[in-house]
């Protein structure tokens, strides 16, 4: 059993302090409860044998006392007394002389009758100092007298009139009657002698007993309960009969239930109590006892106990003091070194340790001093090695950093919870989120809405992580902060510790939309190459018909002039422009699918726009559309004429294309910063949003048959190769909006 955890933790100090005191005082405590034991039964004891040997040293004195009366009253009898009661007078005078002189001696014996058969008093006689008549018990003497054996004495106690000398006149005081009864030779009874003795005299060598209590009680009471001796009120026979000394006590000292000398216990008192036999009469013997109080009693043991708390107290505070001084000293070491061994822990020097104990302590602590020592130097070897290490992951921490911050890919790194922790510039630029935006938050707002493509896309990178450990390149779109999708290749790798502890996710977009323009740009061109080959064989059959329709054309003009037919000649002039524009067109062609050699002139475009308004501006009214033209007639770029004026040409049939039942088309050309717009603007049926790129594609037509699909794709090809761009626009509520964006031109003057 570990006896440490049955207590709250104590100190090591507090410990042995206590295992100290409990060994120095746990034989000592048990030596002092036995010594204080053993002294206290003592104490009693001798109490109680002093008690016993005082009770039987007043008894024999007693006795000795009774013995004595009866001696001297019997002597009286027999010298004087006797004789002159037979003769039934008085003795002589000079007995009675000698009688007195006898009394004024005797120690007890106070006074001395002869009382006739008849019970009247023949002599009385007392000592000098103790003179005093009773003449009231003769009867009494004489009825108790006539009842003895001639040898027979009787010793009774009675109450006696009092002298002044002894309890004052006329009072009654106990006393011992001697009784002596008288009879002839012929063993007639005469009457009796009588000799009387005060109690308190006769017993008085009660009170000379040395008490060995400081308070007791010492008595003696007649079988009648009547006390003929007390110790306190010896010489008041009045107080005495009222003593209130506890009458069951008293009942069962006169009753002499109890073994003689040997003291016995009431509620508050040692009691020891002997009977006194009267003298040599058989009457009923007194008992003699003598009462301590147990406080009495107790005191010795009180005062004993108090001497052996003090000296037990005295001797703890030693014992503690001294057992406090040797587990300091025993423990003083121990502290030591837990101090060093506390500083050592946090890393500082521990003090030199000086244990001169001369045993395993002082072992202990060159141990510690020259283990200490190794563990500096280890630390020191770690801290060198830990701040090596750290600058180092410093260093390569803040190149990784970089190349994180700098990429040009948008990196994202996830926590093992799929969360956002990583999200660098290229991301911020790519998605348009800040870090701070989407710092712990989902991936998921980077993709489409719940649509089939998004599940689709989920299952396949799960077969990819699982199948392949990560997901490479992967096509697929995602979502802006704007709500456009771009295009992205997707990289996934999940990251993992030795133990195959998931730690996060890495994920790397890169943005493929120039990829996919350059790859459409690609198809784009592969696509006009093939045309510029059909157009360059279609350009060349077609010049040929053209200059014959021209040349046709021009003596058909000749000839109606001739006939002057000015209708006619109108007719042919529209036609003529009109074979001249295809020739322009079919050359154009030549131009589009060769590489072309353009006269290129600084030139206004409102010019370009205007000639084409005017070129097709009647046309158009047969079909209800309007055109009209505004902006800056000085804005000029920098182009080739026939080719911008191709362009605007193909804009305005398109847009009045759009228009079926007719409508406003507005041409207007102003500056927009460095470069000068054209836009044409219509309320036909405007572009679907999905089909805006579509349209400037070769080939792409909604018209049917009626439509080649090449007018738009040549304007692209025209406006790219002037340095400029198109593109278009929804016209609200609707219509649409082509612009051509072309450089200003702006020469030296400005
Ligand atoms: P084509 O006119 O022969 O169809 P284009 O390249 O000029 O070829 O035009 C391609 C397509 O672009 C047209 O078929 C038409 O659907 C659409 N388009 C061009 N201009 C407009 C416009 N102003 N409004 C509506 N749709 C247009």
């Amino acid at each position: 059993m570990n006896l440490n955890k049955l207590f709250p933790r104590l100190s090591i100090r507090a410990k042995l302090g206590i295992a100290f005191a409990l060994v120095a005082l746990v034989p000592l405590a048990a030596v002092a409860a036995i010594t204080t034991r053993v002294t206290i039964a003592r104490l009693r004891d001798a109490a109680r044998s002093s008690l016993e040997r005082e009770v039987s040293t007043a008894r024999s004195d007693a006795e000795q006392s009774l013995g004595r009366v009866e001696q001297d009253v019997v002597f009286l009898a027999d010298a004087f007394l006797r004789a002159a009661l037979g003769a039934g007078t008085p003795p002589p005078l000079g007995q009675a002389i000698a009688i007195h002189e006898f009394l004024d001696h005797a120690p007890f014996l106070f006074r001395v009758k002869t009382i006739a058969e008849d019970g009247t008093q023949l002599f009385a006689a007392s000592g000098s100092d103790t003179a005093g008549e009773d003449q009231s018990s003769g009867d009494y003497y004489v009825w108790r007298a006539r009842s003895l054996a001639p040898t027979e004495r009787l010793l009774m106690p009675v109450e006696v009139r009092g002298t002044d000398a002894v309890s004052g006149q006329g009072r009654p005081v106990p006393a011992v009657a001697v009784i002596v009864p008288v009879r002839d030779s012929a063993g007639r009874f005469l009457g009796a002698v009588v000799g009387e003795a005060y109690a308190a005299t006769l017993f008085a060598s009660l009170e000379q007993v040395a008490p060995s209590f400081g308070v007791t009680t010492t008595g003696l009471v007649d079988d009648q309960q009547r006390f003929l001796y007390h110790s306190r009120q010896k010489r008041n026979w009045e107080s005495l009969l009222g003593i209130g000394m506890d009458s069951a006590l008293v009942g069962h000292l006169g009753s002499g239930r109890f073994l003689e000398g040997v003291p016995f216990r009431t509620d508050d008192l040692l009691v020891s109590a002997e009977r006194i036999r009267l003298g040599s009469s058989g009457g009923t013997p007194l008992t003699l006892f003598r009462a301590v109080p147990l406080t009495e009693i107790n005191a010795p043991v009180r005062e004993f106990l108090a001497w052996v708390v003090a000296t037990g107290g005295a001797l703890l505070a030693a014992v503690l003091g001294i057992a406090l001084v040797a587990a300091r000293q025993l423990t003083s070491p121990i502290y030591q070194l837990r101090d060093a061994a506390s500083r050592l822990t946090r890393g500082q020097q521990p003090p030199t340790i000086t244990i001169a104990t001369n045993d395993e302590l002082e072992d202990l602590a060159s141990d510690f001093g020259q283990m200490a020592t190794a563990l500096i130097g280890q630390r020191r070897a770690l801290e060198q090695t830990v701040t090596d290490r750290t600058r180092e992951l410093q260093q390569t921490h803040a190149e990784l950093a970089d190349v994180l911050a700098h990429s040009a890919d948008a990196i994202v790194g996830l926590d093992p919870a799929g969360r956002i922790r990583v999200w660098n510039r290229g991301a911020e630029a790519l998605f348009g989120y800040r870090s701070d935006e989407v710092g712990g938050g989902d991936p998921d707002l980077l993709l489409r809405d719940s649509t089939r493509d998004d599940r689709t896309e989920r299952s396949f990178v799960r077969r990819e992580l699982t199948q392949k450990g990560a997901v490479i390149d992967f096509k697929t779109e995602r979502r802006t902060k704007s709500g456009t999708m771009i295009p992205v290749s997707v990289t996934q790798t999940p990251l993992r510790d030795d133990d195959g502890r998931l730690l996060g996710t890495s994920l790397i977009f890169r943005d493929t939309s120039l990829q996919t323009t350059l790859e459409q740009h690609m198809r784009r061109s592969e696509r006009l190459g093939a045309m510029s080959v059909m157009a360059a064989g279609l350009a060349h059959e077609l010049n040929n018909p053209l200059a014959i329709i021209g040349n046709r054309i021009e003596c058909m003009e000749v000839e109606l002039r001739e006939l002057d037919q000015p209708a006619l000649v109108r007719d042919l002039s529209v036609l003529r422009d009109h074979a001249t524009r295809i020739t322009r067109l079919t050359q154009d062609l030549l131009r589009f699918a060769r590489e072309p050699s353009e006269q290129l002139e600084a030139l206004p475009l409102h010019r370009v726009a205007n000639r084409v308004v005017q070129l097709i501006e009647r046309t158009l009214a047969g079909r209800n559309v309007r055109i009209t033209l505004g902006g800056d007639p000085a804005a000029r770029v920098f182009g080739a004429d026939h080719a911008l004026e191709t362009v605007c040409l193909n804009l305005v049939l398109n847009a009045a294309d759009a228009m079926p039942a007719g409508g406003p088309i507005a041409l207007e050309v102003e500056r927009r910063g460095d470069d000068v717009t054209l836009t044409v603007t219509d309320r036909g049926t405007g572009v679907p949003p999905d089909l805006k790129e579509r349209v400037f594609e070769s080939f792409f037509t909604t018209k049917g048959h009626k439509g080649t699909g090449l007018g738009l794709s040549l304007c692209r090809s025209i406006v790219e190769r002037h340095g400029g761009r198109i593109w278009v626009e929804d016209d609200h509520p609707c219509g649409s909006r082509f612009v051509v964006s072309l450089p200003h031109y702006q020469d030296a003057n400005g």
